[in-house]
């Protein structure tokens, strides 16, 4: 850490430079006012001049300019509308995995491009028209369907779906997840669709659906509301493209924006380590460009993009926004949800880094002091 100088400080803490140092002089520490001070010592002076204890440090400082800096200084850069993120959620054995891998399956860019289809957490959906040439769109999907995943991330912070897609299965009803995930999508204010799957089966009985969603504060469109909903069948491939356009549809009205000239933004998707290859992270840029040679903050690590990769494992040189992306060349494991930013220069990256590293250790520390502490009192 590059600490903080004597005359930095007190400026800050708007005391004469000479008390500060007869201050610190009490404390056994020497210096002249050029000298750097660090952490704790830091936050003991300020403390005692009054500051507030949450003095900011150099690298926070940094942190916050460069966070601020990224999300703020757009001007004269061109606005773009971006493809649609979509999560699909639902009670379990109602078919997401089922309609995800469906809809991957009619990718019609897929075969044309070639590529193995690559599981990196996310993947995006090329969405034509047989009837309407020029309808050319792209959805993105996140892979990681369920509640869990949804939940870690919006804990984190993370906005990363613009629309959820709450499937629910015509034979088995509304259950305890289906309201789980209408839940997770009122609180996080994203447009939600229902996917009224396995409309094959026998026992389907979708007015059945409607009506237990009605009771439970979704009206559909025609039960007295404004919610989508589409009839599909993941297993015989019914009305997946009414799906896609619903979804489609459902974007024009929220039409996600995003400039692609600015440095890329992003989230974790997911990380792994992976042997041979280290660690592996799949990020979804959500603003932006990201390019190889950039350097990057995620979560309290770092790294430089060497090379990425597409949803197809093409390598790529570049990746605009709503573009899941495989990246290499991680310093250290991030977490799912985990912020990714791009960052000027890589010493920048690297003192951000260590910063977070530095108060996740402090936060664990205090955390594991007061849990033997309180093993201590139960003792006694
Ligand atoms: P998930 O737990 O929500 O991911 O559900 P899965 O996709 O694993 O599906 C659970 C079961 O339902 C599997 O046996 C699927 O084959 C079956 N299934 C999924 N979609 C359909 C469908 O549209 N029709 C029928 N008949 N079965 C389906
Ligand atoms: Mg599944």
């Amino acid at each position: 850490t590059e600490g903080i100088s004597v005359k930095d400080l007190a400026e800050k803490l708007d005391v004469r430079g000479k008390d500060l140092i007869a201050s610190l002089l009490m404390r056994g520490v020497f210096v002249t006012v050029n000298q750097s001070l660090e952490g704790e010592l830091v936050k003991d002076v300020a403390r005692q001049f009054g500051a507030d204890a949450t003095v900011i440090s150099v690298e926070e400082q940094l942190e916050n300019e460069a966070i601020e800096g990224f999300l703020e200084d757009t001007t004269g850069m061109v606005e773009i509308v971006r493809a649609p993120v979509v999560t699909i959620m639902g009670h379990v054995d109602h078919g997401k995995t089922s309609l995800l891998d469906a809809i991957r399956s009619t990718d019609v860019a897929a075969g044309e491009a070639g590529g193995i289809t690559q599981h990196i957490g996310a993947y995006k959906v090329h969405v034509t028209k047989p009837d309407s040439p020029a309808f050319g769109r792209e959805i993105v999907f996140l892979d990681t369907p369920g509640h869990e995943a949804f939940t870690r991330m919006r804990a984190r912070g993370a906005k990363v779906t613009d629309i959820v897609v709450v499937v629910v299965a015509a034979d088995d009803g509304v259950m305890p997840q289906t309201l789980e995930a209408i839940d997770h999508a009122k609180a996080a204010n994203v447009p939600i669709i229902v996917a009224i799957n396995k409309i094959d089966k026998p026992g389907a009985d979708s007015n059945k659906v409607k009506q237990q969603l009605a009771e439970r504060g979704l009206q559909l469109v025609g039960w007295g509301g404004e919610v989508e909903f589409v009839e599909v069948s993941a297993k015989k491939k019914l009305n997946l493209d009414l799906l896609e356009e619903m979804i489609c549809l459902v974007a024009d009205i929220a039409s996600p924006k995003a400039v692609p000239e600015r440095p890329a933004v992003g989230t974790v998707i997911e990380a792994k380590l992976d042997r041979g290859r280290g660690a592996v992270a799949s990020i979804l840029v959500q603003n932006g460009t990201l390019r190889t040679g950039d350097s990057y903050i995620v979560g309290n690590t770092f790294g430089k993009i060497r090379a990425m990769f597409d949803d197809r494992g093409r390598a790529i040189t570049e990746a605009g926004p709503s573009t899941p992306v495989e990246i290499l060349g991680l310093e250290g494991m991030p977490d799912a949800g985990d912020t990714f930013l791009v960052m000027a220069d890589r010493d920048k990256a690297k003192g951000i880094a260590q910063y977070r590293k530095m108060k996740e250790r402090e936060a664990q520390l205090a955390k594991s002091s007061r849990v033997s502490l309180e093993g201590l009192a139960e003792q006694i």
